[in-house]
């Protein structure tokens, strides 16, 4: 998946034990038969039917996921089921209870070998988790539809879909768009093949490397008629990927974009075969947002997908399944996704190393960089991975981004791994290691090919690639919470940071905050800064600053008119009491980062940075 914005937001660090994905119980295989009809696209409810046959024993449970591989966070998709039923194998009604909030026990009892289950669920979100269904299309994400039989995960399955008449189908699975019955080899392949149904499909192919790549683009505008620029940018994108890593096992892979005005935020959602890619805007204004989150997508073919922690896959949807290594999982494929677009020419040498640097900088003004780890941040993930929040937290002082983190560990690692070897060896190799050691391993579990890898190994594979020890940077930078040691890896390819202080930038007073009508209030008190000096708290909206008022005039430019060392007196309302608050303004925050080429630089850091930007010697 990946990050919309370069914001983070997270939590406070407790450590618990890992919790290993739950064994499935051993059972023989039960012939599956899913059925999903398409037929109240006004009521966004989809119909689902699954029978299974040759059943015995007194009972049958079918479980819905409480979350979705992908988005490490608990949505409990069995809120939008209802109209359960079950029968046996004259149509005769099953009895069946709740066993909890997503588990459906059926007595089989009087079943005749044969259950039938349906269900509908409500489906009105267009992301890469939910589902929606409307008169427009149906696009599915499987976890938020498919139930799974308990105990039976791994059995091939077939799928029927009935679609409204003249509605095109398109999924990793099909062939064609007019194709309506799938087979999948397990339950985990089935809800990881989004599916998209629509009249009004546009669906091209190239190919690279022997592979077919499909793209499917439903865009809500009329004058996205033109896809020539999107197909031109993917093509790049795929060709420069592909060389970064070993052939992955797949004949076709399919991009299934939407371009949609009325959604809140855009997604993208990284699949084994295919991706959804979910823009807000047309095709013309997103273009640019839609082929770097199609970078970041198509790099989880390898990284997460295949190559992927032991914790995903197979997967415990029941509960949180926790992993300190999305940090390599998400961030790192961040940061090879902007090296992607790079080297596929979409990004100049000044794009990239000014999102590298606009990344160190968002790290470096993150208070919780103090205090949280990169595996603690990938580990807690459930708490802020696009989780609905119950209560206020303070993750804007406490946590840091693993996207954010774990793409600036990727570049100071790949930089680190050329230093130390002369430039014959990168993190690209690390990778491809790491993926022939476990992917391209004997199957482990049903769900192969290969077998997860556990974080010690990440380590390991640095160290032997590089022919170095690292462990002292893992514990100070991934384990750790040390500053960041940007200086030497830099100037290992002859480039130097370069933090100032933004021309015309006001004194700090160590705030966020959103504005309101009658000023801004504060959402986030950096410790240590002017505001909390003065006693400035979460949720205090200033009115005014030396009594003017801030409904009229932005807070940064009233605080213009200062020098640091002042003291102001703010107006301040809390509970709905206002009372003065004199604060003394600090210094304005350095906010200007560039990477910068370093003047003299030796031929040998001129060697590492041109290969490090063109990928040649
Ligand atoms: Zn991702
Ligand atoms: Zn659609």
């Amino acid at each position: 998946m990946r990050r919309v914005a370069l914001l983070s937001i997270l939590l406070l660090a407790t450590t618990a034990g890992p919790l290993w994905a739950a064994e499935e119980p051993a059972s023989s295989a039960l012939p599956l038969e899913y059925h999903l009809i398409l037929t109240h696209p006004n009521l966004h409810l989809v119909t689902v039917e699954i029978t299974a046959r040759t059943v015995s024993g007194d009972s049958l449970e079918f479980v819905m996921p409480a979350w979705s591989p992908g988005r490490y966070a608990i949505y409990d998709f069995a809120k939008n089921v209802q109209e359960f039923e079950a029968t046996g194998a004259q149509g005769q009604p099953l009895a069946w209870t709740n066993l909890d909030k997503q588990t459906w026990r059926v007595d089989l009892r009087q079943a005749g070998g044969i259950v039938k289950v349906r269900y509908r669920v409500f489906a009105n979100d267009l992301n890469g988790s939910f589902s929606q269904f409307d008169a427009t299309h149906a696009n599915l994400n499987g976890a938020s539809i498919f139930m799974y039989v308990a105990g039976h995960k791994p059995d091939p399955l077939n799928l029927t879909l009935d679609a409204p008449k003249g509605w095109q189908l398109i999924s990793g699975f099909s062939d064609s768009t007019s194709e309506r019955i799938f087979h999948a080899p397990d339950y985990d392949r089935l809800v990881d093949t989004p599916l998209e149904a629509c009249p009004e499909i546009r669906l091209t192919q190239f190919q690279e490397q022997g592979k077919t790549i499909r793209v499917a683009v439903h865009s809500y505008y009329d004058e996205d008629t033109d896809t020539t620029k999107l197909l031109e940018g993917l093509q790049k994108i795929v060709r420069a990927e592909m060389a970064l890593m070993p052939a992955p096992d797949f004949e076709r892979y399919t991009f299934i974009f939407h371009f949609a005005p009325d959604i809140s935020m855009g997604d993208g959602m990284e699949h084994l075969n295919s991706t959804q890619i979910i823009m807000r805007g047309n095709l013309r204004s997103s273009l640019d947002e839609a082929l770097e989150t199609a970078a970041h997508e198509f790099f989880h073919v390898w990284n997460v997908k295949r190559l992927r922690p032991a914790e995903l896959g197979p997967f415990d949807y029941t509960r949180e399944v926790y992993t300190p290594s999305l940090w390599l999982a998400e961030g790192v494929t961040t940061y090879v996704s902007y090296l992607s677009l790079l080297r596929a020419g979409l990004w100049t040498r000044e794009q990239f190393l000014g999102r590298l640097s606009e990344e160190i900088r968002v790290f470096e003004e993150e208070p919780g960089r103090a205090q949280m780890s990169a595996e603690d941040s990938s580990f807690h993930a459930w708490f802020y991975d696009r989780s609905p929040q119950m209560q206020e937290t303070n993750f804007a002082n406490s946590t840091v981004s693993y996207y954010n983190k774990g793409a600036l560990l990727g570049m100071l690692l790949d930089l680190e791994i050329q230093s130390r070897t002369q430039g014959t060896k990168s993190l690209l190799d690390v990778l491809s290691l790491l993926y022939h050691k476990f992917y391209e391993a004997p199957q482990a579990t049903y769900y192969g090919p290969g077998r997860g890898y556990d974080e010690p190994a990440i380590l390991a594979a640095v160290n032997e690639v590089s022919g170095s020890d690292f462990t002292a940077f893992f514990d100070s930078y991934v384990r750790g919470t040390a500053p960041l040691p940007y200086g030497n890896p830099l100037a290992s390819a002859g480039l130097a940071l370069r933090v100032s202080v933004r021309e015309g930038a006001p004194p700090s007073i160590g705030i966020t905050a959103q504005p309101e009508d009658r000023g801004v209030r504060v959402f986030a008190v950096r410790q240590g800064g002017a505001a909390d000096r003065a006693g400035l708290g979460r949720d205090d909206i200033v009115i005014a600053v030396d009594d003017q008022p801030l409904a009229t005039v932005d807070l940064n430019k009233r605080l213009r008119a200062y020098l640091p060392g002042s003291s102001v007196p703010f107006t301040v309302e809390r509970h709905g009491r206002q009372e003065i608050i004199y604060l003394t303004l600090d210094p304005p925050t350095p906010n200007l980062y560039s990477i910068q080429e370093l003047s003299g630089a030796t031929p040998q850091q001129t060697a590492i940075r041109n290969r490090w930007l063109t990928g040649r010697n």
